[in-house]
């Protein structure tokens, strides 16, 4: 938690690292508790914020630590349901994306764990350029924090869903989940945050021993094995009965009803054979589908499902006893699927879009 000129990501801390820095720089440990509260409760901006803090201690404080506090570069706010947009510009200048969304039962936003992607999906924006580098716990929390100082409200919910795969940072996703649910901090319940991962086997098996009790969505946008190694190269690395097994162990370790993201792209896994074959896939799990039509990406030719043929979809998957909604679009009319906004950025302004590591 030290970056290059040494100095010490203090938002990154749990509350008692960051009482065993306090006592290493001469401090007594309920100052870590003042400090705490001004990062996690009042998310203070700047160390000046935090006036219950001696001058000295603030003026330490700055010479040896940083306070990772994201700038907002854009927001979109969308006329038809209050939906808002962000892009987030990180300390190093990189940027990343993270949405707001307001529904009847609270609001709920959508941050990234990455810059960038290395899981190089087809149909995704996020993962053209490769990954650039992982988000800290602290540029995790922050998105959530900026949000909420911003709009003045509260959040309910939290989606690990927007750009990077969160169990390729998995150390820092782990963070980030122990402190935004730290009664100390926002407090946000477990209940209350949703994964989702392209399905890296081996990092769902250490998440289900966590036993956070965090909604794990895999996923999936196939019913067979060869369907998804044509739409997620991350196929080839883990067989899709692999992954549903291990998808399996997380409900059994957690008993958490596991979430099956299924993007509809015409032709491709839209027809009511899939629908079925996916029904028989999912048969006895305890398991909901998330259906969403998916969203054009210039750079790609797959074209989303009708509405229609999503209802009938739904429909199909429903009467062979699985569950199943249609994913509600929100901000429609201000920027399409994951990644994009970030993309058009570093396309307008003509920054050389950094190729990452694409790891397939
Ligand atoms: N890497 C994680 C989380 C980020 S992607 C994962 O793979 O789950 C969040 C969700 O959006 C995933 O289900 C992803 O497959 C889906 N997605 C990405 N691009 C999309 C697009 N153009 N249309 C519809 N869904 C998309």
């Amino acid at each position: 938690m030290v970056n290059n000129q040494s100095l010490t990501d203090i938002k990154s801390m749990t509350l008692p690292e960051l009482t065993a820095f306090m006592l290493s720089i001469g401090e007594k440990a309920f100052r870590a508790k003042q400090l705490y509260q001004w990062i996690h409760v009042k998310l203070a901006a700047s160390f000046d914020e935090m006036t219950n803090l001696s001058g000295d201690l603030r003026q330490k404080l700055k010479e040896t630590c940083f306070l990772t506090v994201l700038v907002p570069e854009e927001e979109n706010i969308s006329k038809l349901d209050g939906t808002r947009k962000y892009l987030f510009a990180l300390a190093d200048n990189n940027m990343i994306e993270s949405v707001w969304m307001e529904y009847q039962h609270g609001n709920s936003v959508c941050i990234s764990t990455q810059v960038g992607c290395r899981m190089g999906c087809r149909f995704c924006a996020s993962t053209i350029g490769g990954v650039v580098r992982n988000l800290t716990a602290a540029e995790m929390l922050d998105q959530v924090y900026r949000m909420q100082q911003i709009t003045g409200k509260r959040v309910s919910n939290v989606v690990l869903m927007g750009s990077g795969e969160p169990l390729d940072n998995y150390d820092n996703v782990v963070r980030f989940l122990e402190l935004i649910t730290d009664e100390n901090g926002l407090n946000l319940s477990g209940r209350n945050i949703t994964l989702s991962t392209c399905g890296i086997v081996e990092r769902i098996y250490d998440l289900a021993k966590l036993k956070f009790p965090i909604t794990l969505a895999l996923s999936l946008h196939a019913s067979n094995q060869e369907t998804r190694k044509k739409l997620m190269p991350i196929a080839y690395k883990y067989p899709l009965e692999q992954v549903l097994k291990a998808c399996d162990d997380y409900y059994e370790a957690t008993g958490r009803r596991l979430s099956y993201e299924f993007s509809l792209v015409a032709g491709v896994n839209d027809s009511s054979e899939t629908a079925k074959e996916l029904a028989n896939l999912l048969r006895g799990r305890h398991c909901h589908v998330n259906l969403i039509p998916v969203n054009p990406v210039k750079e790609r030719d797959f074209v989303g499902t009708t509405h229609s043929n999503a209802v009938s979809f739904q429909k199909m998957l429903e009467k062979y006893g699985i569950n199943a909604t249609i994913r509600r679009e929100m901000g429609r009319d201000i920027n399409g699927a994951c990644g994009q906004l970030r993309r058009s950025y570093l396309e307008k302004k003509q920054v050389p879009i950094q190729e990452g590591d694409p790891q397939h």
